[in-house]
């Protein structure tokens, strides 16, 4: 059985031939295809179930979130595996949805001088000032005036991933071939030997540190003869596979990023049309990367990102949001906007690098976790539904042949389709697309132009072992705060029980944030405005620290800094203190803190596992 289950009793037992883990675009890409290969034309189930005699094929996917649509993400996307499962997906009815209109890379120059350029990009600023009269630049944003071809996504199309989850769902499920349900994490696969046998879903009844109490249900075992692993970019279960499992020998997943974002209703005048696609970088730090995508009726979707690469101790993707939304090229067109809805999640950006055995006796992995989300062109979403249709293709081969859910004839049937695939070609030119950024922003920009312009011929050679690194304060601070006034912030926050971040922020120049209780709003209120779902009692903490004694020893404690929702601060002993509620399951904790278990692949002093609670807005 595996390392993470502990029985407590009796748990009952259901058995179906197939089961998914997580309902992301990976999943319904999978789900979607297969529910239409499952009924004949005379309308009579075409397989016959291996575990259930007599009953058709049994196929469940289970959702961790409390409905179908913990998206988090405003999506721009060419689109061409979704509009192969869906021609006439442009009809469909999605509100959010629209073609690409107007596509824009704008880089921003810093208006207040608080962020840490270095000095060519300070040249380069001067520059743009000096020249600004005769180029495309206005309100401190230089528009490039030609997008490189792999970063375009003409033709493509802008929408809410969780408005086109619930449709894909409903799709599904009128079926009335597959299950889908939401609420219902797993926690872990059960393992015999090399196999995975099943899954088994989360207790109830349990304390926040999972000791059963007199409500106590054991969460029910699932077997399976094929277990479908597509979590995302955090999944615990993958993480599971991985440790027991291992990893590829060149397997690397030390490059992420932090993704925050608002959909906000923009005025009444907005000159922003519907499809209109604005990609930023040079802003609030040259690092951080910027989107907004207009949907129709005046609705927007915009956020940032914080990388992996960013060396600040006190990387708060929350405030940085914020000043990224008040810089003059943005702010004139979001003034007056009301936020609708909020959300943060982590991005898996080691792409190829982080791909893991895609299949074993008895499961294959699709999604982001499998390594589809391509860093060059900065897309994930058709890949990761591409992954879950090539999966379902091998799967109903394998149906028709009456061949069993093997590795061997997953490999054939999967991984070798998988490698065939455009996907594959594609991720192997992105594959070092983001490697100079470890070296720099502006090494960051040659080596991804080097990559998208000779189609992954010439790249930087990427280095893997800076992973979770931070500076300390004094080194990334060092000119603008001296050791003394550091340890002064240090002193007065801990006093207060509060991260760094705000003090650290306000003393080396960036100005306070006018809130005006409808876009602008403290960290703490986002949290009842954004769709925030209260963790329901009876389940354990979902996000735990293995080893109390390196947080007692972390100076840097980024994971408290990096908190997307205020979930984990200063506790009393110096570990952090978790608070369920404030949730919003983005991953950022796990990735951020500095502290590794192990490197390859990294699994840091913070163990994230599926819980409940988190996020729910479908326009997310
Ligand atoms: C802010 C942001 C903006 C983005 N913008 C774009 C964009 O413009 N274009 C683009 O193409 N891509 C974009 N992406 C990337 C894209 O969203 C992902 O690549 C894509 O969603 C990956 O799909 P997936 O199915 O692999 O994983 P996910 O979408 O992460 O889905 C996994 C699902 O599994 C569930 N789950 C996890 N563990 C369990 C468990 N143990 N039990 C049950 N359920 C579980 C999760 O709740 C989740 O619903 C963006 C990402 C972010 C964060
Ligand atoms: S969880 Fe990691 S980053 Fe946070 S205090 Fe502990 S060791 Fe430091
Ligand atoms: S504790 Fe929750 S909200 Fe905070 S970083 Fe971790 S997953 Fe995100």
């Amino acid at each position: 059985m595996s390392e993470v289950i502990q029985s407590h009793g009796e748990r009952p037992r259901i058995d179906v031939d197939i089961v998914c883990v997580g309902f992301g675009p990976a999943t319904a890409g999978f789900l979607t295809t297969l529910s239409r290969h499952l009924v004949g034309s005379d309308g009579t189930p075409k397989f016959k179930s291996r575990v259930c005699s007599g009953m058709p094929l049994q196929v469940v996917c289970y959702e961790r979130a409390d409905d179908l649509c913990f998206g988090v993400s405003g999506v721009v996307t060419r689109a061409r595996a979704l509009r192969e499962s869906f021609p006439e997906l442009e009809k469909a009815g999605i509100p959010t949805l629209a073609p690409v209109t107007l596509e824009k890379v704008v880089y921003l120059l810093d208006p207040i001088g608080a962020s840490s350029r270095p000095f060519t990009l300070r040249f380069v600023d001067r520059l743009i000032r000096l020249f600004g009269w005769c180029l495309p630049y206005r309100e401190y944003g230089f528009e490039l005036p030609w997008i490189p071809p792999f970063l375009r996504k003409h033709g493509g199309i802008v929408f809410s991933l969780g408005q086109f989850l619930q449709w894909v769902g409903s799709q599904i499920m009128s079926t009335g071939a597959i299950q889908i349900w939401p609420s219902t994490p797993v926690s872990a696969v059960i393992t015999e030997g090399k196999a995975v046998r099943g899954v088994r879903l989360v207790d109830q009844g349990v304390t926040k540190k999972g000791e059963p109490t007199e409500a106590y249900t054991p969460g029910m075992d699932v077997w399976a003869e094929l277990v479908v692993v597509g979590d995302g970019p955090f999944g615990s279960v993958s993480a599971q596979l991985d440790r027991e499992f291992g990893v590829p020998e060149n397997y690397h997943n030390t490059e992420w990023a932090i993704g925050m974002k608002f959909v906000v209703e923009l005025p009444q005048d907005t000159p922003l049309k519907p499809g209109t696609v604005i990609h930023t970088l040079g802003f609030p730090e040259p690092g951080i990367f910027g989107f907004m995508y207009v949907y129709p009726e005046r609705v927007a979707s915009l956020g940032i990102f914080v990388p992996s690469w960013f060396r600040s101790p006190v990387r708060t993707a929350y405030r940085y949001l914020q000043h990224w939304i008040l810089h003059p090229y943005l702010w004139r067109y979001l003034k007056g906007s009301r936020l609708r809805s909020w959300g943060a999640k982590s991005i898996n950006e080691s792409g190829k690098h982080a791909e893991p055995f895609l299949a074993g006796d008895g499961y294959a992995r699709i999604g982001e976790n499998s390594g589809t989300t391509n860093v060059l062109t900065g897309s994930g979403v058709d890949e990761a539904w591409a992954s879950g249709v090539i999966l379902a293709e091998a799967v109903v081969d394998l149906l028709e042949q009456g061949k069993p859910f093997t590795r061997e004839n997953l490999e054939k049937a999967y991984v070798l389709r998988r490698r065939q695939s455009w996907l594959e070609k594609e991720a192997l030119i992105a594959k070092n697309a983001r490697a100079g950024f470890q070296k720099g922003f502006i090494w960051g920009l040659i080596g991804m132009a080097l990559s998208g312009f000779t189609r992954g011929k010439l790249s930087l050679k990427p280095s893997f072992d800076k992973g979770t690194g931070v500076d300390p304060l004094t080194k990334y601070y060092a000119g603008k705060l001296s050791p003394k006034e550091i340890e002064q912030i240090k002193e007065e926050c801990a006093a207060r029980g509060v991260p760094l971040h705000d003090a650290i922020m306000d003393r080396v120049g960036w100005p306070s944030i006018p809130f005006d209780g409808q876009l602008l709003v403290s960290h703490q209120d986002v949290l009842l405005l954004g769709g925030k779902v209260q963790a329901a009692p009876g389940y354990a903490d979902h996000v735990m620290v293995m080893d109390p004694a390196l947080c007692k020893a972390c100076e840097e404690k980024t994971c408290i800094e990096a908190c997307s929702g205020q979930a984990l601060m200063p506790g009393p002993d110096g570990v952090p203190v978790f608070d369920r509620d404030k949730c919003v399951h983005c991953g950022a904790c796990t990735w951020n803190c500095t502290k590794l278990l192990s490197q390859k692949p990294v699994q840091s002093n913070i163990r994230f596992t599926a819980g409940v609670g988190g996020l729910h807005s479908a326009e997310n």
